[in-house]
C-alpha cells in the first residue's frame, strides 16, 4: 500500500503541441480508490502511462510511498497494471500466466504456488487455473488479467478501462467484483474510465478530466451535489444536467428566460449579485416534476411542448422544448404524456444549480 502523489505533472508531446495533460496535482489516501474519468482524449491514459513510468513526465514530480519515480524503471516502481486487452499470454495456462512474473523475480516454486493458488482463490478461478485463455470467456480472462496484477502484491494497481470489452451485464458484475476486491486487499487503485456511472459506482473520489486539465476531484456525492463547473455538472449524472440561460430581473426578483420563471434562493440571490445580468441556470431531469393542475404565474416552473416520449420501465423520459432549448426530464412512468402535449414542468428552488456565463463556474 502507497500514497501517490502527482505534483503539477505535465506531459507534451512534442515541442510544439498542446499538453495533453496539464499541471496534474492530486495526492492519495493510503489504499485510496481513485477514478479518472472524462471524455476520449482527455489524458487520462497519459497520467496513467506516466505513473506507470511508461512515459516520461515533462513537468512536475510524482511519488510513490515517498519516493520520487522521476527516471525509475517501470519495474521497480512496485506497481501493477490491467489494461483493457487483458494481454494474457496466450501459449500460457491461466497458471501460467498469473506464475510469469513471479518467476521473473525468481520466486521458489512453492511460493508460485502460494501466491498463485491465493490469488485464484479470491478471484475464484481456481477451476481454470489449467486452461488456456482462448478458452475462457471474456469474464474469465479479465479475472485472470486482475489475478496477474494481484500476485505480485504491488502497492498500486493501475486499470485502464479494464472492464470495455465485456457485455454490459458483466460489466456491472466484475465492478461490484473490483470494489469487493479492493476493500479486501486495500491496495491503493488508479482506475480510468470513460463511463461516468461506473465512476460513480466505483470511486472513493473521482477526478473528472477535460482537455488535459483537471477539472474536480471530489467523491462522487459531491461532484453530484456540488459541480464546480458545467462540464463537470454536464458529465456527471445520467440523463445530463440541463441549462437554461436566464436574465436576472432584478425588480422582479426572477430569473426568467423563454417559457421560464424561476424564483432564487437567498443563497442565490447573493451570487446573483456578482453574476451580473445573465446566468446559466442547471436543472437535473429528477428534479423536474410534471405539474398536473394548471400552475400559478408565480409557481416554479418550465413551460414546454413535448418532443420525445421514452418509456424506460422504472422511469419515463421526455423530451421538451422551450424556446430554443431543449430539456429532459424524468418522469414518473405511467403518467399519460404524448408527443405534441404542452405540459409545465415544477423544480423546486433548492434544486437549482447557477453557473457564470463566462468562466461557466459554479456561482454558489
Ligand atoms: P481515451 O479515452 O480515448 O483513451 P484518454 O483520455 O486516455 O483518451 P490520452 O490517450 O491520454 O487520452 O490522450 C491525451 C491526448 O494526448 C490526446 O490528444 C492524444 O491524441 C495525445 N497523445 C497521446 N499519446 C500520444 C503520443 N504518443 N504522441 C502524441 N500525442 C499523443
Amino acid at each position: 500500500m502507497a500514497v501517490v502523489e502527482l505534483k503539477g505533472v505535465s506531459k507534451q508531446f512534442g515541442s510544439d503541441g498542446a499538453k495533453a495533460v496539464d499541471n496534474f496535482n492530486l495526492v492519495t489516501r493510503d489504499g485510496e480508490f481513485v477514478v479518472l474519468v472524462g471524455p476520449s482524449g482527455c489524458g487520462k491514459t497519459t497520467t496513467m502511462r506516466m505513473i506507470a513510468g511508461l512515459e516520461q513526465n515533462s513537468e512536475g514530480e510524482i511519488r510513490i510511498a515517498g519516493k520520487d519515480v522521476s527516471g525509475m524503471a517501470p519495474k521497480d516502481r512496485d506497481i501493477a497494471m490491467v489494461f483493457q486487452s487483458y494481454a494474457l499470454y496466450p501459449h500460457m495456462t491461466v497458471y501460467g500466466n498469473m506464475a510469469f512474473s513471479l518467476k521473473l523475480k525468481k520466486y521458489t516454486k512453492a511460493e508460485i504456488d502460494k501466491q498463485v493458488t491465493e490469488a485464484a482463490r479470491v478471484l475464484d478461478i481456481e477451476h481454470l487455473l489449467d486452461r488456456k485463455p482462448r478458452a475462457l470467456s471474456g469474464g474469465q480472462r479479465q479475472r485472470v488479467a486482475l489475478g496477474r496484477a494481484i500476485v505480485r502484491q504491488p502497492q498500486v494497481f493501475l486499470m485502464d478501462e479494464p472492464l470495455s470489452n465485456l457485455d454490459a451485464k458483466l460489466r456491472v458484475d466484475m465492478r461490484a467484483e473490483i470494489v469487493k476486491l479492493h476493500r479486501k486487499l486495500g491496495v491503493t487503485t488508479f482506475y480510468v474510465t470513460h463511463d461516468q456511472t461506473e465512476a460513480m459506482t466505483m470511486g472513493q473520489r473521482i477526478a473528472v478530466l477535460r482537455d488535459g486539465l483537471i477539472q474536480q476531484v471530489d467523491t462522487p456525492n459531491n461532484l453530484y451535489d456540488h459541480p464546480a463547473n458545467m462540464f463537470v455538472a454536464g458529465f456527471i449524472g445520467t440523463p445530463s444536467m440541463n441549462f437554461l440561460k436566464a436574465s436576472v430581473d432584478a425588480g422582479e426578483d426572477r430569473m426568467v428566460g423563454e417559457g421560464f420563471s424561476l424564483a432564487p434562493t437567498p443563497a442565490h440571490r447573493s451570487a446573483l449579485d456578482k453574476a451580473g445580468g445573465e446566468v446559466w441556470v442547471g436543472v437535473r431531469p429528477e428534479h423536474l416534476h410534471l405539474q398536473a393542475e394548471t400552475p400559478a404565474a408565480d409557481d416554479n416552473v418550465v413551460r414546454g411542448r413535448v418532443e420525445v416520449v421514452e418509456p424506460l420501465g422504472a422511469v419515463t423520459l421526455i423530451q421538451v422544448r422551450v424556446g430554443q432549448v431543449k430539456l429532459t426530464a424524468q418522469i414518473e412512468p405511467h403518467q399519460r404524456i404524448a408527443m405534441g402535449d404542452d405540459v409545465a414542468l415544477r423544480c423546486a428552488s433548492e434544486q437549482l444549480y447557477l453557473f457564470d456565463t463566462v468562466s461557466e463556474a459554479a456561482l454558489l
